[in-house]
């Protein structure tokens, strides 16, 4: 009986696709946490031992006495985060191509209860601080929506890095104007891996207030945290967390894998395979005939413009992407990510463009 499920799933599985680092599944050890994690009876809503052990474990990583919140996901980690810093009449500065923005079906503004997102033009999904003094002191008149933070996305959604120094200017002119700086840290890790930077560094000794740490493309099955350094900034997030319906009732199982994952490395370890897959994979396609890269691959993510009969002879033989920036076409790597699958789509693209 147990044989044959296993000859019908392993029949089931599909090929490794490179549409998404959100078509990986479970990394072994986020796995081996959650199934440690499922022995006997524990608190429930947060009261137990591994929602402690993961907030320990944060604190440790961030060398600091920081909040640590768990929500589903990005979405709802973001729109809290942002809901949290703002009153109904405030406004987000972010760049136009921020997932808050393009991916997350008006969440932020629908959870701070109207606060309206500012968006900058960016050419690489970048905020520099001088998009954001022209922005917040555009208006300042009690008929448009008072600027009172911004968000930053590290790694961008185009797999483009903030150096510390970018992050450092563009905290200065946030407390210059007065603005809370929120990150979106959905591929926190693989920034970390990237920059080779501790993530004190990238965060609160950069000057960011809150940060959202992802965790599912990290290679966990869910789960994100959101981490206050300004403590006082967390006051009622628990509440926030309940009304909007994330706060999980068995908590254990989305904060046992985050334990395993700090604690033995594995967060790094996941986003630098994905980081160093992107970029041998950036590095052998780069030169080939009619392909150009559209963003630096720094992280995970590489993008390509591809002549469209290249892209319908891809999807031909059986691969997924997206094109839905710019019209290029995204591959994302993850932790699982094989380096036999990299190559084989390499030789595609090869002959496609031979
Ligand atoms: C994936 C992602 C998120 C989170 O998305 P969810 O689907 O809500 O988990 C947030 N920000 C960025 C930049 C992302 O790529």
């Amino acid at each position: 009986m147990i044989d044959e499920r296993k000859a019908w799933t392993q029949s089931m599985q599909q090929p490794q696709q490179f549409a998404s680092d959100n078509y990986a599944g479970v990394c072994p050890e986020a796995w081996a946490a959650m199934n440690e994690a499922n022995s006997g009876h524990e608190p429930a809503y947060g009261g137990d031992q591994w929602t402690a052990r993961a907030s320990e474990a944060f604190r440790t990583l961030f060398e600091t006495p920081c909040e640590v919140f768990f929500a589903f996901n990005g979405t709802a980690a973001n729109s809290l985060a942002l809901a949290s810093l703002c009153q109904s009449y405030h406004s987000v500065i972010c760049s136009e191509s921020a997932h808050v923005e393009t991916d997350e079906c008006g969440a932020p503004e629908f959870f701070s209860n109207g606060s309206k997102l500012l968006v900058a033009p960016s050419s690489n999904g970048k905020l520099t601080p001088e998009a954001i003094r022209s922005i917040a002191l555009k208006r300042t008149d009690i008929h448009y929506p008072k600027p009172r933070a911004v968000t930053i996305t590290q790694p961008t959604e185009t797999g483009e890095l903030y150096t510390l120094d970018e992050i450092h200017a563009i905290s200065a002119e946030c407390r210059s104007l007065g603005l809370k700086l929120h990150m979106d840290g959905a591929r926190f890790a693989n920034a970390c891996a990237s920059l080779g930077c501790s993530p004190a560094e990238m965060t609160w000794k950069a000057g960011v207030d809150v940060l959202c740490f992802g965790g599912t493309k990290n290679g966990m099955a869910v789960g994100e945290a959101v981490i206050f350094f300004d403590t006082k900034l967390a006051e009622d997030f628990d509440y926030r967390c309940k009304q909007a319906g994330q706060l999980a009732s068995k908590m254990r199982f989305l904060a046992a894998p985050w334990v395993a994952m700090l604690e033995s490395g594995a967060w790094l370890r996941h986003a630098s395979h994905a980081n160093a897959c992107a970029q041998d994979f950036a590095h052998r396609v780069e030169s080939l005939p009619g392909i150009k890269l559209m963003f630096k691959a720094q992280a995970n993510a590489v993008f390509l413009t591809l002549p469209s009969e290249i892209a319908e002879g891809l999807r031909a033989r059986g691969w997924l992407f997206y094109t839905f920036i710019g019209g290029g076409a995204r591959f994302m790597f993850a932790w699982d990510s094989s380096p036999e699958r990299v190559t084989a789509l390499v030789e595609d693209l090869r002959a496609l463009t031979s």
